[in-house]
């Protein structure tokens, strides 16, 4: 019997231009490094059936499941600032769309499935640990909480790609909400194809705002505040995206594309981890003001549908592109209040929230222990936050004060209950991840295997997991990482 997936494709029937139908190229040996088990059941797919040799060959990409038709989107998008009229899906294939037993619709792709007509010069292969920093660093983050691209599972190629040096390949299925970018848009508006951008758009709203039918401005602001929320979910956990070209920022505000990214340690704003971003354009600090960049780029690609006339489209673009500031501010302000236990808010919170963030930034303290370690702090436990502060007067005081403000606040069990629930203490450190991607290049996979088992609950302090929740060394601390092609 045949694997059948349910696959019930709507972007295949958008116009020819918005794609290439394409099969996978073959592979020589799929195997199974990971499945997601949960994520399947979610999806109302048989993990049994996904994880015997049919579903791995489709998982792996050697083969086509019944009822698909694999398709390669195309779409545009700025590359740190640089514009290029034509990327699209280079290494990866659309397998169809999925309706998930709770009703909503998922893209199930392929990434590392062989080249493609946008493949411009590369392989459109992946390696194994690349695949697998996605499927960690995205799988932590859906457990945290943050709107993202999942992952499915990982299947080794049995074959070498070349990069700098020979490394095992692998193919990720990646599950989104959907696989439309602000890219996606800029590629039919730069070649002034109007008719096109107007067929995206009431896709995209039937899709992800099936509310605003015909409303391209709503639509408009609609992603704006979703990126907006987005962008601050990141920085809540110190997280730097690390490569946010429009064409890796969604309409469906899921964070999507794991390749330079990583958890900052020691807090500092400046905090920049790829390796190709020389500039620090995407650096911790930095990511609202790209976002607003490239939301701008989305708003500028929507101004035929805005208004008729140019300048009233401007002046439309303009005034909601301004909603994007307050949007983001509500939300980090909020979350950081939360992050401090603090349900109610008082004119002398904000003061509270600047001075924390200015002591971790002098201390260089761990972002997410400092955080944690409140919980322990509410309790009457302030010695392991004192430290982390740097153990300055100035640290103890802020202490004081914070307990005196929190003591306002709900009754002594449920306050730290509280805090604990708006701060992980096991977030991806990077050179965790590291050594998990490493091992698992030399054929063992238990590293990763047991940091994707501790990143799956993250809220839940357990014994035994001090190393998960230990900043990285002086000689172990990953300074840069690389761009997962
Ligand atoms: P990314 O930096 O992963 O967002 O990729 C940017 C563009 O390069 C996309 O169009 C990708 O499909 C393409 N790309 C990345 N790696 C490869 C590869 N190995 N082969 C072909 N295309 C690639
Ligand atoms: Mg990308």
């Amino acid at each position: 019997m045949t694997l059948a997936l349910p696959f019930q494709d709507t972007y295949r029937h958008l116009p020819a231009e918005f794609f290439t139908r394409l099969d996978p190229a073959p592979i020589a040996a799929p195997s199974m490094i990971r499945l997601n088990t949960p994520l399947a059941q979610a999806l109302g797919l048989d993990p049994a059936r996904l994880a015997g040799a049919e579903g791995v060959a489709i998982l792996g990409g050697a083969r086509v499941a019944e009822g698909s038709a694999p398709i390669a989107q195309v779409y545009a998008g700025h590359q740190f600032g640089g514009f290029s009229p034509q990327l699209g899906d280079g290494r990866a294939l659309l397998l169809g769309e999925l309706l998930a037993p709770d009703g909503r619709r998922f893209d199930l792709q392929l990434k590392g499935s062989g080249r493609t007509p946008y493949s411009r010069g590369g392989d459109g292969r992946a390696a194994l640990g690349p695949m697998l920093r996605e499927y960690l660093v995205s799988e932590a983050m859906a457990a945290l909480g943050v709107p993202t691209t999942r992952a499915l599972s990982v299947v080794a190629t049995g074959e070498v790609v070349l990069r700098e040096r020979p490394l095992p390949g692998a193919v990720l299925a990646r599950v989104a909400a959907s696989h439309l970018r602000v890219g996606t848009f800029q590629f039919f508006a730069a070649r002034g194809d109007t008719a096109a951008v107007k067929t995206l758009a009431d896709y995209a709203i039937a899709r992800h705002d099936p509310a605003l039918t015909g409303d391209y401005r709503g639509f408009l602001a609609a992603v704006i505040t979703r990126q907006a929320a987005l962008i601050a979910r990141w920085m809540l956990l110190g997280f730097v995206h690390g490569v946010m070209n429009t064409d890796n920022m969604t309409i469906s505000g899921e964070t999507i594309d794991y390749g330079p990214c990583a958890f900052m340690e020691g807090y500092d704003p400046a905090t920049v981890f790829s390796s190709i971003d020389h500039y620090g354009r995407y650096a911790y600090a930095n990511q609202p003001r790209m976002a607003q960049w490239n939301l701008t780029r989305l708003a500028e690609a929507l101004l035929p549908l805005l208004a008729e006339e140019t300048e009233a489209a401007k002046a439309i673009a303009v005034e909601t592109l301004g909603g994007f500031g307050p949007a983001f501010q509500r939300a980090w302000s909020a979350g950081l209040l939360k992050k401090l236990g603090l349900a109610s808010v008082r004119s002398e919170d904000a003061a509270l929230v600047e001075q924390l963030l200015e002591l971790m930034q002098a201390a260089m303290a761990d972002f997410t222990l400092s955080f944690r370690r409140l919980a322990e702090a509410a309790e009457g436990e302030t010695a392991p936050l004192l430290a982390l502060l740097g153990g300055t007067p100035e640290a103890a005081a802020w202490i004081a004060a914070w307990r005196e403000r929190l003591g306002a606040e709900g009754d002594a069990a449920s306050r730290a209950a509280a805090l604990r629930a708006a701060n992980p203490i096991y977030i991806p450190r990077n050179h965790l991840v590291e050594e998990a991607l490493t091992a698992a290049e030399h054929g063992d996979t238990a590293p990763f295997e047991a940091l994707a088992a501790v990143l799956a609950d993250p809220f839940t302090e357990r014994p035994g997991l001090e190393r998960y929740a230990t900043p990285a060394r002086e000689e172990e601390r990953v300074l840069a990482t690389f761009c997962g092609t």
